[in-house]
């Protein structure tokens, strides 16, 4: 029989893929001898099987009735039983947390009747009803799909018959009432009364948290965090502890470090009185974890030695739920806390000093996507800014945007390419699509450890939240100052969730101190000084000291290569040579597409030579002592002339006119024309350009190698590399090659410095190359795959034409979880990399390999390429800190 209950003591923290994440760590803190309530865990087996085949397995339910039996001989009392019931909560918990995306109802064993009974028990008849409501709200909402509105309503309204805003003023008949009308809702909603019997709601509670898993805000957040979708989630049914019993009772969350800078100290929320949600719900404002000190002496101090511990045992940052039940701590909750990206270095750094990881641990602690962050923008200090608000500094960064008070809305105006800030009261769930649209986040209520600032920061996105003084009305789109100023949707704010400042109006951005750093802007003394710089400073090191992968940049300009090496780039992977055709030298460029006899030709390139030549120099010295790997000419001609239509229109301009075009306009007209391509991707480009223009490569390797005999002569060390893109076949490449050296040759007798030993290679970006490449590598001296196009002719798809109109349905539909262009499709153009570069190394057992595509910045991408065993991935120069983070990572 498939065992499909779990009690604590058979789980550990090891086991998230079976018992969630939740689960395990429930399993270890109730291990480690902390105070746990009794619980056990539903696996993720038995969610998956209920997906498939729409029920839960047979032996669930008997399994969960042992293990309920189990807990009530444990504390005394039994689930139902009118006098003195047993409540227990269901919750959801997937190996990986994703906060708010699944559901959670409390209290359940609640009926009619034991909540009388509770009410007597407790002597408490105000707590038990308010249990009892919360019951049929959670079951209401999350079991049965009943807008949750139509509690809140019922809810807002006995309060305002009260003329209160605050739930503690309503009491025990009030709540009692509410129950009766929730029950109604239930009935009128569903057709059929509440569940009575305990063990049905139960059962209920676990298939719907099952559900769940499939909910849309699950499947989007999913896909947004790209977690896998068929994981499945474990279900915790946990004896409810009650922080609702009155001032000696509450519930909490807290952090053993603030998860927004890392540094140690207290970081948490308290709010007495209270269950559950409410703290994070914002219902009501909650009060630093530092005053449960003056509030319940003896739980504040268990509770900090809790946290302590935790943090040891796990070694890391921890965030902790936690209730007081009449004075008794229970710890409902624990994971490695998700924290900002600043604080992911600091506390990583941290740990090390204290001796509880290593330096190499560390380096797995951190991420490239947080070194991203760290490179972002922030705002200048120095610009004027019209100080209109603060909240809490919830999730750090700078964010300018206009106004925007709904999450759909905010969705659209994002995907019609606007910045938005998504202004609201509170998040909840509902509001993710928005929280991914925007820019950054505002709401008036709630602290650090509130819904948009607990996803705000798992997104990486800047958030200031509780900003109490800035009068938010989602209803009536607006936003009141304190001196009456009214800002509408679409007025455009700035906020700042480092600080927790909230500006009118647009404030100018500068480079944030880590970017600094990397440009070699800071002295050493500054790097000590700024704890975040120094852990970054730190764990670079030990990336450095650990990557296999060589980081190159591609970089068109000396400008960039200066950029690029100071980022760390050990050469340049990619220098595209199109640009240097563009601007001023266009005529040229023209004059040799137009070019009709070989003279003109010859004149024609004769005056782009010392023109390219002077680019090469300059980056060569950039990269003096480096490789640079120049790619000859790729894109086809005609996108070095005007357009078809710009001339269209011109000619219909002329002839409005009553003149018609000059003899060179006709003739410009005549070759665009000529030259247009149904499908320029697939057409006349890259080395086929090479072979139908006689002498334009040799023009350029020409332009290359006297650059290289120019800085050699000028006592540099220029270490070019030249590449002939999108080969399909040996032969293509043979002739260019022949050409080339031919040049080689006759710069070096030229100069006097001998160049005939310029690697001369090719680019491995069309399938052809891929499965001829152990003939190519006859050839070629060196392989660099081009990802970008490799992706586009292996699916056989345009990137320019999908990205717009298929791919967000593909990513629906789960063909791929990311963008082939973003992340490298490992199974289909990973394999094409793996087959080409296994079969290069076998013609020649030397050959440099590397990867000049998008993919060479990105995190997954680089972790795959470093286990193929390339020798470097070349990315824009700003992602190169990125992929030295990464191929560091990948290599320990
Ligand atoms: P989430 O995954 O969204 O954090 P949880 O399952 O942790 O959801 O539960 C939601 C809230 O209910 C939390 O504040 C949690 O501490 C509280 N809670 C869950 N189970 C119990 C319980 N047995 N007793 C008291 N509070 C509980
Ligand atoms: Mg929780
Ligand atoms: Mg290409």
């Amino acid at each position: 029989m498939t065992k499909f209950v779990y009690a604590l003591s058979e789980g550990d923290r090891d086991q998230k893929d079976l018992l969630g994440g939740k689960g395990a760590n429930l399993a270890e803190m109730h291990n480690m001898g902390l105070p746990v309530p009794p619980s056990f865990t539903i696996t993720t087996e038995a969610c998956k099987e209920y997906l498939k085949q729409g029920s839960e397995p047979a032996e669930m339910a008997e399994q969960i009735d042992e293990h309920i039996a189990r807990i009530e001989s444990e504390i005394g009392k039994k689930l139902g039983d009118p006098d003195n019931p047993l409540l227990v909560s269901v919750r959801s918990g997937a190996k990986f947390s994703m906060p708010g995306m699944m559901e959670t109802v409390l209290n359940i064993g609640l009926n009619d009747e034991s909540v009388k009974g509770l009410a007597k028990v407790a002597d408490n008849p105000r707590f038990a009803y308010d249990s009892y409501r919360r019951l049929l709200q959670m079951f209401g909402k999350t079991v049965l799909d009943i807008e949750g509105e139509k509690f809140e309503d019922v809810l807002d309204e006995a309060k305002d018959a009260k003329g209160t805003t605050n739930d503690l003023d309503l009491d025990a008949a009030d709540f009692e009432k509410i129950a009766e009308r929730f029950k109604a809702i239930i009935a009128d909603e569903t057709g059929k009364p509440f569940p009575q019997d305990p063990k049905e709601q139960l059962l209920e509670a676990v298939r719907a948290v099952f559900r769940s898993w499939n909910s849309e805000r699950a499947v989007l957040y999913r896909r947004q965090e790209r977690i896998p979708a068929d994981l499945g989630t474990a279900v915790n049914v946990c004896t409810m502890v009650f922080g609702n019993l009155g001032e000696t009772s509450g519930t909490g969350v807290a952090f053993t470090r603030d998860p927004a800078s890392g540094s140690q100290g207290i970081y948490g929320d308290y709010l007495q009185n209270a269950q559950g949600e409410d703290v994070v719900a914002g219902i009501r404002n909650t009060v630093p974890l530092s005053d449960l000190e003056d509030i319940d002496k003896p739980a504040y101090d268990e509770l900090m030695e809790i946290m302590s511990t935790l943090e040891k045992h796990y070694r890391d940052l921890c965030d902790i739920e936690f209730t007081v039940q009449d004075k008794k701590l229970w710890m409902l909750q624990t994971r490695v806390g998700k924290r900002t990206a600043g604080a992911a270095f600091t506390v990583a750094c941290q740990l090390v000093d204290e001796g509880l990881i290593s330096e190499e641990e560390a380096l797995q602690r951190v991420n490239g996507d947080q070194l991203v962050q760290l490179m972002f923008p922030r705002f200048d200090e120095s610009a004027e800014k019209e100080l209109i608000g603060s909240g809490m500094n919830a999730s750090p960064g700078a964010a300018v945007g206009e106004l925007c008070f709904s999450s759909p809305k905010a969705a659209e105006l994002a995907a019609e390419g606007r910045k938005v800030i998504l202004a609201r009261r509170e998040t909840n769930p509902d509001d993710l699509v928005g929280m991914i649209a925007a820019q950054g986040i505002l709401t008036s209520r709630g602290g650090k450890t509130s819904h948009a600032a607990v996803v705000a920061r798992g997104m990486g996105k800047t958030c200031v939240c509780g900003a109490e003084e800035l009068g938010i009305d989602v209803g009536a789109e607006t936003m009141t100052l304190k001196d009456g100023t009214v800002m509408k949707a679409g007025d455009v704010v700035s906020i700042n969730g480092t600080t927790g400042e909230v500006f009118k109006g647009e404030v100018p951005v500068v480079d944030p101190p880590v970017v600094k750093y990397f440009e070699g802007k800071l002295s050493e003394a500054e790097i000590a000084d700024d704890e975040l710089v120094r852990a970054v400073h730190r764990i670079m090191s030990v990336a450095d000291r650990q990557r296999a992968l060589k980081v190159r940049a591609n970089a068109d300009t000396g400008e960039d290569a200066t950029r690029a090496r100071l980022f760390g780039a050990e050469g340049i992977g990619l220098c595209r040579t199109e640009h240097m055709f563009l601007g001023d030298r266009r005529p040229l460029v023209e004059k040799l597409i137009l070019a009709e006899t070989e003279e003109e030709k010859h004149a024609a390139l004769d005056g782009l030579a010392p023109m390219q030549k002077g680019d090469f120099v300059e980056i060569f010295e950039a990269m003096d002592g480096l490789p640079v790997t120049v790619r000859l000419l790729d894109p086809p001609l005609h996108e070095f002339l005007p357009s078809h239509i710009e001339l269209a229109a011109q000619a219909a301009v002329l002839k409005e006119r009553g003149t018609t075009m000059d003899a060179d306009q006709k003739k410009i007209m005549a070759a665009v024309e000529r030259m247009s391509e149904q499908n320029p991707m697939l057409g006349l480009r890259g080395v086929r350009l090479g072979l139908v223009i006689p002498g334009l490569f040799e023009m350029q390797a020409k332009a290359i190698l006297e650059a290289a005999a120019e800085r050699k002569k000028a006592g540099g060390d220029p270490r070019p590399e030249i590449m002939i893109p999108l080969v399909a076949a040996v032969q293509e490449l043979e002739i260019m090659k022949e050409a080339i050296k031919e040049v080689a040759v006759a710069v070096s007798d030229e100069t006097g410095v001998d160049l005939t030993d310029v690697p001369i290679g090719t680019m491995i970006e069309l399938p052809r190359a891929v499965v001829t490449a152990k003939q190519i590598a006859e050839s070629a001296e060196f392989f660099s795959f081009g990802t970008n196009d490799l992706t586009q002719t292996t699916w056989g798809f345009s990137r320019d034409d999908v990205e717009g109109a298929f791919f967000s349905r593909y990513i629906d539909k789960g063909i791929f979880g990311v963008s082939p262009f973003e992340t490298l499709d490992i199974a289909g153009v990973g394999a094409m990399v793996e087959i080409a570069a296994k079969a290069g190394r076998e013609t020649r057992p030397d050959m440099h390999l590397g990867v000049c595509g998008e993919h060479g910045g990105d995190p997954a991408s680089v972790h795959f390429f470093h286990s193929l065993g390339l020798d470097y991935v070349s990315c824009s120069p700003f992602r190169v800190p990125v992929a030295r983070l990464e191929a560091g990572r990948a290599a320990s």
